[in-house]
């Protein structure tokens, strides 16, 4: 009997034994970087000549781990053991399947810590962000095994007297998982383990910022008992074994997360029906945002403040939640705007692994000189309130950055930066805080900070996103009880952590048996 599921809780970082345990763990991981890891293809390791090399972006100098590439032909080897996997693993009993995913709850349970801390050095996490991302990739183990456990027998429909009729679901074949670097652990392993857990065997392509901490849930995966095959690990090249594997024949589905433009150049190429293929691909996209907050005239400002703050800035503004664009009703315009101010330049920015950080740095060199292209163009378009500088001797630091008087069709209101900048804009009324927030091609998550429920309702009605938010932030959707996703430009909302997640990757049948 399985009890029900609760979202892991979050680690509280006040406690003197937890940071000591945190501590600990950043120690641990500190002693093992600089490895090699392979590629995972049938259970078997494959060690290559090309290389991805893992960088700890606070300190450029520092090598987290170097993994090994796959090319077409590892890719096309990976899709054969796979396609053999999944004559088994389709056949196995899909509470033993969930049973995997419990035990690797577990396992990664007791190495919260650690998997936090290789988020430090790999992607530059605080302890805070690192310890969410830990929790919600252990949510969604527990969560999509219990899914499972519930659809395994389908779903009820209706018989005559001379007839049984089942309407059943099965798994779809081999399908490939590609993940981001912004949430390594929880999104990585959540677009995994759901289709695996409904008996598809997966192709595991992760960013290639961030295939060390990928490597050790595989680890995980193999201790938790899954079988060779199920899941492959073959970090590689988006354009050179993420092409071929979207377009290759035997692909049943894609499971991707990760930039608008390169999921609108999957959702195409997926489309296509190659030579040898009998059946359409299947595909979950989950792609940018362009996110906002709008805050009403009779709101709790300080409440806005603090959302406002902590949704821009958290992990350095690089979640497709982020909140990136903050609209006020011209009335509290000032206000808020000066209470935001405030508290964000307050914020302390450096080293991830320390305490006292409250922002760590930027992905990488690409990333830290988009965001400041960005600024430059903001400077252009807008008031620079605070911030607007970047440090990249050590590692890629940004300081939290706030443009004002903002028009709302400027880029900086538009387009997706993913570093801490935020654009505000002002609205006469609660129409045009509305028709504001809606204006950009994304629909992925809003807040509404207001204390008039007449507008809260409209808001419900009309604010046109996949998760939207009253008098809270818009980051931090939890496994189970907000499922996340979004709409328009921002994806096919699959709805992660949600109720029908896993049957996106699952057909489902229907067998009349007349009597
Ligand atoms: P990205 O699109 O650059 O890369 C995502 C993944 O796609 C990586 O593994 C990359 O190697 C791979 N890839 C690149 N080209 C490919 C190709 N041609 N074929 C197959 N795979 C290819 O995105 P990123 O920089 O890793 O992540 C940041 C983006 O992800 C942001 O836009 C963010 O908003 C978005 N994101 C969305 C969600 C969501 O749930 N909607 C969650 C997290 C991040």
């Amino acid at each position: 009997m399985v009890v029900s599921y609760t979202h892991e809780p979050f680690t509280n970082f006040q406690n003197s034994n937890n940071i000591a345990e945190y501590e600990a763990a950043l120690h641990l991981v500190k002693s093992e970087l600089g490895k090699e890891y392979p590629l995972i293809i049938g259970g078997e390791r494959v060690t290559t000549d090309e290389k991805i090399v893992s960088i700890n972006p606070s300190d450029k100098n520092e090598v987290v781990g170097t993994v090994s590439k796959a090319n077409q032909a590892l890719a096309e080897q990976a899709m054969e053991k796979a396609q053999e996997a999944f004559k088994v693993w389709s056949g196995w009993d899909p509470e033993a399947r969930a049973n995997v995913l419990f035990r690797a709850a577990a396992i990664a349970r007791r190495r919260k810590h650690e998997f936090s801390a290789w988020m430090a050095y790999e992607i530059g996490k605080t302890r805070t962000e690192a310890d969410a991302d830990s929790a919600e990739a252990i949510d969604f183990l527990e969560y999509y095994a219990r899914q499972m456990i519930e659809l395994k027998d389908g779903e009820p429909v209706n018989s005559r007297w001379f007839e049984n009729n089942q309407y059943a679901y099965q798994p779809l074949g081999v399908g490939l998982t590609v993940s981001p670097w912004n949430l390594p652990f929880a999104i990585m392993a959540g677009t995994t383990v759901g289709p695996m857990v409904a008996g598809n065997t997966i192709l595991l392509k992760p960013a290639s910022l961030t295939p060390v901490i990928t490597y050790k849930f595989m680890e995980v995966l193999e201790e938790a008992g899954m079988p060779a095959g199920v899941v492959n690990y073959i970090p590689g090249s988006g354009s050179e074994i993420g092409d071929y594997l979207v377009e290759h024949p035997q692909t049943r589905f894609i499971n991707f997360t990760g930039s608008k433009e390169v999921g609108i150049g999957i959702y195409e190429k997926a489309a296509k029906v190659q030579p040898g293929q009998n059946f359409l691909k299947k595909t979950a996209i989950e792609m940018g945002g362009k996110d906002t907050i709008i805050v009403d005239d009779d709101a709790d400002l300080a409440l806005a403040a603090d959302a406002i703050v902590q949704s821009a800035y958290g992990f350095s503004g690089q979640k497709c939640s982020a909140c990136s664009r903050v609209v006020v009703h011209e009335d509290v315009y000032d206000e808020v705007l000066d209470k935001v101010t405030k508290i964000t330049e307050e914020l302390t920015v450096g080293d991830p692994e320390s305490a006292e950080t409250y922002m760590g740095p930027v992905s990488e060199q690409a990333a830290y000189d988009k965001i400041l292209d960005y600024i430059d163009i903001g400077k252009q378009e807008a008031r620079l309130v605070t911030g607007g500088t970047g440090n990249n001797e050590e590692g890629y630091f940004i300081q939290p950055t706030i443009f004002a008087d903002v028009n709302p069709h400027a880029r900086i209101m538009q387009e997706e930066i993913f570093g801490p900048v935020v654009a505000f804009a002002k609205a006469k009324d609660f129409q045009e805080l509305i028709d504001i927030a809606n204006n950009t091609d994304y629909g992925l998550t809003g807040s509404v900070i207001s204390n008039d429920r007449a507008h809260l309702e409209k808001a419900r009605r009309e604010f046109h996103v996949g998760n939207l938010y009253f008098n809270r932030g818009c980051t931090a959707a939890i496994v189970g009880y907000q499922p996340f996703g979004g709409f328009k430009l921002s994806g096919t909302d699959s709805k992660a952590g949600g109720p029908g997640y896993i049957l996106h990757f699952m057909d489902p049948k229907t067998v009349c048996d007349q009597f």
